[in-house]
């Protein structure tokens, strides 16, 4: 999954649960910051235009890094 915003190469954190790896967190941008779009927020009245269009925030939100 690429970042739509700067065509990044998306990751998301992992937890090594024996068998292999789980996803953990919401695939992010680390160039930007932009985080996938959760399934509760996806029709949050916050997206934009293209936020709603992608599923995937702008890296707007400061989480800390
Ligand atoms: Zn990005």
């Amino acid at each position: 999954m690429k970042c739509p915003y700067c065509q990044q190469e998306m990751v998301c954190d992992t937890v090594d649960v024996g068998v292999g790896e789980m996803q953990s967190g919401p695939y992010g941008c680390e160039n930007c910051h932009a985080v996938a779009v959760s399934w509760e927020d996806r029709n949050s009245p916050e997206l934009d235009a293209d936020e709603k269009k992608f599923q995937v925030w702008k890296g707007k939100k400061d989480d800390a890094v």
